[in-house]
């Protein structure tokens, strides 16, 4: 078969994204040209299961009449003006009901028979850029200015978690602890420090054996992962240089490897973070707009949020990739009304926020979140979200009886697979195998798409996608280890 037209302009003047080109070349790529639903659609007529949500950025599926027909409107009025010294219809509306989601009724008052969530400010400002990284970018630099502003001493000191991952531009990239995409950069970042990630499925702390279940189920520990938080923070004090901020992906860590936090450690972290005076920057871009679903037997309440599920408010908030509901490149980062004020005064003391990119508050993007988000507090697409996590969880729990999974975790409506030589061992594939990506392969020519994090194969699902399909996300999966590495 002679290659597809665009397929050969990609090949001659495309650089993509965390891709090795050189293998990149060696075969044609799949092009998409439509999307339908939870379908992504090729130029060959191919149709694939989109169980990646486009790289975690689609919380509606493809061509939603309700988001289509906002960026229309929105189009006949005006695509794009400066945010440089005007202000806008929808990027005003859009401030006005994030704020609203961020701060719901009862967050603080704490459930029956748990214990009061922690004070925490509100989130009373919004700070608007393009995607992850810019909105990490300005939140840190938020940070580092009310810092230093509030007397914290001339250099912030930032903490963060192991395997943490925050976006690919030098602030974000000193955020974080993954070798193989930060090491090349070392020279050009500023330092910063971690503690352990919580993740119990290769925790060194955890002395319980493999089991075929969730290793937060099983977990044997004393939290000591946050005893070494607490050491970190009481040190940097004792030394009188304490930490200004501690940047954390609430409940689930994605890049990672998708490592879920098991229940009450964001709430205790929080707690010690507070009571050493630091300030909680919490990264959502993933985590946010309801992905990290429902906990199980909770009628009450479903934020959609992460951090709210554990009771926890940060300082500033950084939202990205789900808020156009996957549509167009839109970020905010949400600050409290303190960090606000530290950059308010007469302009010759120059304290203003000096940063900013050409698109802040595009309009095409506003008028899609707000119908995003109108979407997303809809009862029937609620219900809808619980049946899908229901779901997902059933269905994955048959590849339980396959050797080379080692750990299947779920939080709401985001899985990672964890794929290994033995379960018994916990032992891993050499990473230049690449048995994840070998087994995506398998799983999209059988016409579901997904990427991994390492051997962690990753399910995403757009929240418009059915049962049916999900159990044909999870078959593919299935049949694509099994393929790849026998069964
Ligand atoms: C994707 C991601 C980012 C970076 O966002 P970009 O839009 O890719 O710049 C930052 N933090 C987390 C947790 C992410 O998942």
């Amino acid at each position: 078969m002679t290659m597809n037209r665009l397929a050969r302009l990609d090949h001659k003047y495309l650089w993509h994204p965390f891709t090795q080109m050189k293998d990149w070349l060696r075969e044609e790529p799949i092009l998409i040209v439509a999307g339908e639903g939870p379908e992504l659609i090729d130029a060959r007529g191919n149709r694939y299961l989109d169980a990646n949500a486009s790289i975690w950025t689609n919380l509606h599926g493809h061509r939603r009449p309700d988001l289509d027909e906002a960026v229309r409107v929105q189009l006949e009025r005006i695509a794009h003006s400066s945010a440089l010294g005007l202000a806008n219809e929808p990027a005003s509306l859009l401030a006005e009901q994030l704020v609203k989601v961020a701060n719901p009724p009862g967050l603080f008052r704490g459930k029956k028979g748990e214990a009061a969530a922690l004070p925490g400010p509100r989130l009373a400002k919004v700070f608007y850029s393009d995607d992850g990284s810019t909105a990490m970018e300005a939140g840190l630099k938020m940070a580092y200015e009310f810092a230093r502003r509030t007397g914290r001493g001339p250099k912030p000191r930032f903490l963060s978690l192991g395997a943490a991952y925050h976006g690919d531009t030098i602030g974000a990239v000193s955020l974080g602890h993954i070798d193989l995409f930060h090491a090349a950069y070392r020279g050009l970042l500023f330092k910063t420090d971690q503690v352990p990630s919580p993740f119990c499925y290769r925790c060194r702390f955890n002395k319980a054996k493999p089991e075929r279940a969730d290793a937060r189920e099983y977990r044997r520990c004393r939290w000591e992962c946050l005893k070494a938080l607490e050491q970190r923070l009481e040190r940097a004090r004792k030394r009188g240089r304490p930490y200004s901020a501690f940047v954390f992906e609430p409940l689930i860590q994605g890049a990672a490897g998708m490592r879920p936090q098991p229940e009450g450690w964001l709430r205790r972290a929080a707690a010690l973070v507070r009571d050493h005076g630091a300030l909680l920057i919490a990264d959502e871009i993933m985590t946010g707009f309801g992905r990290t679903g429902f906990r199980p037997g909770d009628k009450t309440r479903n934020p959609l949020f992460a951090c709210h599920h554990e009771g926890v408010q940060p300082d500033l908030m950084a939202l990205a990739k789900g808020l156009t509901g996957g549509y167009l490149p839109m970020a905010a980062t949400l600050s409290s009304q303190s960090i606000f004020d530290a950059f308010l005064g007469e302009y010759a003391e120059f304290k203003t926020f000096f940063h900013g990119h050409s698109y802040t508050g595009n309009q095409l993007g506003a008028a899609v979140s707000l119908a995003s988000l109108r979407l997303l507090r809809a009862p029937e697409t609620l219900a809808a979200r619980r049946r899908l996590q229901r779901a997902l969880t059933e269905s994955l729990s048959r590849l339980w009886k396959l050797p080379a999974v080692g750990d299947i975790r779920q939080t709401g409506l985001v899985a990672g697979v964890e794929l290994v030589k033995d379960w018994k061992r916990r032992e891993p594939w050499p990473a230049a195998a690449q048995t994840g990506a070998r087994v995506c392969r398998a799983m999209a020519r059988r016409g579901v798409l997904t990427r991994p994090v390492g051997d962690v194969v990753v399910i995403m699902p757009p929240y418009c996608m059915s049962e049916e399909q999900i159990e044909r996300v999870v078959e593919a999966l299935d049949a694509g280890i099994r393929e790849t590495l026998g069964s």
